[in-house]
């Protein structure tokens, strides 16, 4: 008799006349850590503040991988992650495991404990804290491994092994996950002191010898098997990485025998050649890959999957919070199972749901009707097994018709579509949206109106948020106090902003943005189409959570959204005032996008919204105006062959919201993180009259472009000084900084500016900052 966990006698499915159950089977690649109320947050920050011991912060962290790993054995998924819990970051976990601390952090030898860790996370009083960059094309962020020649790798976090055995105290059998050592090695950059050119994989050798205590270690606590995330196979390797990549596992063979091996890649298709070598490796038992992105891979597959393994199919997006489309999914897994043979596909995500938030059940803010069109991380487990179920024959008739009725009310809902915008969008492929005159002309135009001095001052927009702002802002959302006395609070906040401008003697000014608690929300929260979560968070970095809005609509602007402030500012000075406003792809990047259209129609339609408000700006009397772009360059695909459809799009959406304001009226933008030099070319094409943009931690970086000759125009800010540190730069070194950009940038086109907002410093550290910006700038422009 066989075993039917599932299928109750009714239901067992007949097929020529046989009963045909088979072994379901189900896997997550990852799962979010900070819990569904960001419970491990809060016990990290009490933990730092002194306000806990270890003991809390351990008990918090055991409980949280406690009930994740039961909601996964309940749901009835089959390979469950382990390993994938993280007190701060994952690859800060590799490092730890590795034992490759940079010396300053003064480690020697032993377990390394939550000192050394945190340490290495987060700096402390006498060493800053190792550099984050972000994880791929995704908003998480990684601590960046320094290593060099002459690091020395020794197993010094058992945390895999710990984990694996704190699961199966429980009575739970998991998949421990590693981060595969290619994808390490290659995400690392060389320790101070070791050549730019340093070849991370010729480490190989020295960190193989760790992974193999790790399985060894995992082998005798019981593991049968092990994940391996390599998602740098999705990046264009050259043939040294692939061949690199396919001797390491060679390499590995004996030491996993007794394990299967899953090979877990993500975030987009895997290249053909990747593909090559990825599925010609013996000692692997199953391929895991991302099928929402990777829709090129199902090709490969198609085209050939080695006999006997087993598919991980990342069906269930781990990047969105939309529900699944079950019924399309179960046909792209019967057609994958046509092709690698039955039993051997394996319904998965499409990555580790850390991207995507945490438990839906959670919003009481959302209506019934948009919540059934969402999945976050605790459903999409639920999604997952509901796949594998059917696949193997049961299908849970109940879910599937739930599921179907949402799909199909989410494709015909009039909260979804509006034909007018649909029309707007169609219309603007027709044009390429540039301003009629040149930028030295409109520069001109503009100087004739707004007279400013030589190296003109501005900074990036926000001031200070104190928490008496926030609480303002807080109670004024929860309507205990009253539209007046909110603008009021407001208007005095802005008045103070702009006196102490003027008394700084800044040129252009900004009215510090006091009314916005994020420059995403603040406008989402005034656009049809966007809708708010009231736990949707998703892990930034470390303990930061981000909580994106979901865009589930077309989008328009019912009436405008700055005029008034940026009007009420404006009359406070004589100085121009800069109407600040945020651009149509950083909107969008920071968002939970639609995905029943691609992204650049969404793009384009807060493109033409931002582009109204741009113009109510200008008609107002705002003469200068801020688009900022922040999220632009994160926004750029991983695969080179995508990047340029993103760039022109992206490019174009920005062009589209200012190319019909006057001459007079100078436009801005802005951007953060520093790497710029490779898309360069879209900057300039932006066409934005002056771009501020982040420079001051990656001085030579940004600046190496215009000594390579690359001309640019239009007015430029790169940041004089950095302020994400409370760190006060002098004078002399600020002025320093502006010589070193004035050996590069014609005097006529340079302004100067700080790095980005300054929402996060104190008012003492802005004045002072802020002041001796000024006097760099005035001492520069008399030598001129
Ligand atoms: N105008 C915004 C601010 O100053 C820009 C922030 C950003 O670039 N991230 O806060
Ligand atoms: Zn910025």
């Amino acid at each position: 008799h066989q075993f039917l966990p599932f299928a109750t006698a009714s239901r067992r499915p007949r097929r020529h006349g046989f009963y045909l159950v088979r072994a379901m089977s189900s896997h997550i690649v990852g799962y979010p850590r900070i819990g569904p109320k960001r419970e491990l947050k809060f016990a990290l920050e009490s933990f730092w503040d002194g306000k806990t011991g270890v003991d809390d912060l351990q008990t918090v962290a055991a409980n949280l991988r406690n009930s994740i790993w039961k909601h996964m054995a309940d749901a009835g998924i089959k390979y469950i992650p382990s390993n994938t819990f993280s007190y701060y970051d994952q690859m800060l976990d590799t490092t730890t495991m590795l034992g490759a601390v940079p010396s300053r952090y003064g480690w020697e030898s032993g377990e390394i404990g939550f000192d050394v860790y945190f340490s290495m996370a987060r700096g402390n009083d006498s060493v800053p804290a190792m550099e984050m960059t972000k994880w791929f094309d995704t908003n998480y962020h990684y601590i960046v491994p320094e290593l060099g020649p002459d690091v020395e790798f020794s197993y010094a976090s058992h945390k895999a092994v710990d984990e694996f055995k704190e699961a199966k105290a429980l009575g739970i059998d998991t998949v421990p996950v590693l981060i595969g050592p290619i994808t390490y090695l290659l995400l690392s950059k060389p320790a101070k002191g070791v050549d730019k050119s340093f070849c991370m994989l010729s480490l190989i050798d020295k960190i193989l010898p760790i992974y193999k205590e790790v399985f060894d270690d995992l082998k005798s606590a019981g593991a049968r098997w092990i994940q391996f995330d390599e998602p740098i196979l999705v990046m264009d390797l050259d043939t040294n990485q692939l061949q690199a990549f396919s001797d390491a596992y060679s390499r590995m063979e004996s030491s996993l025998a007794g394990l299967n091996v899953l090979i877990a890649t993500y975030f987009a298709d895997v290249p053909a050649e990747a593909y090559k070598a990825l599925t010609s490796l013996k000692c692997v038992t199953g391929f895991g890959f991302d099928l929402v992105r990777g829709l090129e891979t199902v090709d490969l597959i198609k085209a050939g999957f080695p006999r006997g393994k087993l598919l991980f199919a990342g069906v269930v997006d781990g990047r969105n919070i939309w529900a699944n489309d079950l019924s399309a999914s179960l046909k792209t897994l019967q057609s994958l199972e046509d092709i690698v043979g039955k039993d051997k596909v394996v319904v998965s995500t499409s990555c580790s749901l850390l991207h995507t938030a945490v438990d839906l059940v959670n919003e009481t803010r959302l209506d019934k009707e948009l919540k059934s069109w969402l999945a976050f991380a605790a459903q999409k487990v639920v999604e997952v097994n509901a796949l594998a179920k059917s696949l193997s024959g049961v299908k849970d008739e109940a879910l599937f018709c739930a599921n179907s009725m949402g799909q199909a009310s989410r494709r015909s809902s009039p909260r979804v579509t509006n034909a007018a915008v649909q029309q707007d969008v169609a219309a603007v492929k027709k044009s390429d949206h540039r301003r009629s005159t040149e930028v030295s002309a409109r520069l001109q135009a503009q100087q004739k109106k707004l007279n400013l001095p030589a190296l003109p001052t501005t900074t990036i927009g926000s001031f200070p948020q104190t928490a008496d702002l926030r609480r303002i802002r807080r109670e004024f959302k929860a309507k205990k106090i009253s539209d007046i006395d909110y603008v009021q609070a407001i208007k005095v906040e802005f008045e103070k902003v702009v006196k102490l401008q003027e008394e700084l003697g800044i040129d252009v000014l900004v009215h510090g943005e006091a009314e916005r608690n994020d420059m995403v929300e603040f406008f989402g929260e005034q656009l049809s189409g966007f809708a708010f979560t009231s736990n949707g968070w998703v892990q930034s970095y470390g303990s930061r959570c981000v909580k994106p809005p979901i865009i589930y609509g077309d989008v328009t602007r019912p009436k405008a959204m700055t005029v008034f402030w940026s009007s009420m500012a404006q009359k406070m000075t004589r100085h121009p005032m800069k109407g600040m406003l945020t651009g149509p792809v950083t909107i969008l990047n920071w968002s939970f996008a639609r995905n029943d259209q691609p992204r650049h129609e969404t793009c384009f339609q807060i493109a033409l919204a931002i582009k109204d408000e741009v113009e109510d700006l200008e008609k107002a009397g705002i003469t200068v105006i801020q688009i900022d772009e922040a999220a632009l360059r994160e926004g750029l695909p991983l695969r080179r062959s995508e990047q340029e459809f993103y760039l022109d799009w992206a490019v174009h959406a920005f062009r589209i919201t200012n190319c019909d304001v006057h001459d007079t009226t100078q436009i801005h933008t802005h951007m953060c993180y520093s790497n710029f030099n490779d898309i360069i070319h879209s900057i300039i094409n932006m066409d934005a009259d002056v771009i501020t943009i982040e420079n001051s931690r990656s001085d030579e970086k940004l600046l190496s472009v215009f000594h390579e000759g690359v001309k640019y125009g239009a007015g430029i800010g790169p940041g004089v000084y950095d302020i994400h540190s409370p760190r006060i730069p002098s004078a002399e070194e600020i002025a320093e900084r502006i010589n070193k950009m004035l050996a590069v940038l014609d005097s006529k086109v340079l302004w100067v500016n700080p790095d980005c907002g300054l929402k996060t410093r104190k008012y003492d550290e802005v004045k002072s900052a802020l002041s001796n910006m000024v006097a760099a700038a005035k001492l520069i422009r008399s030598e001129l």
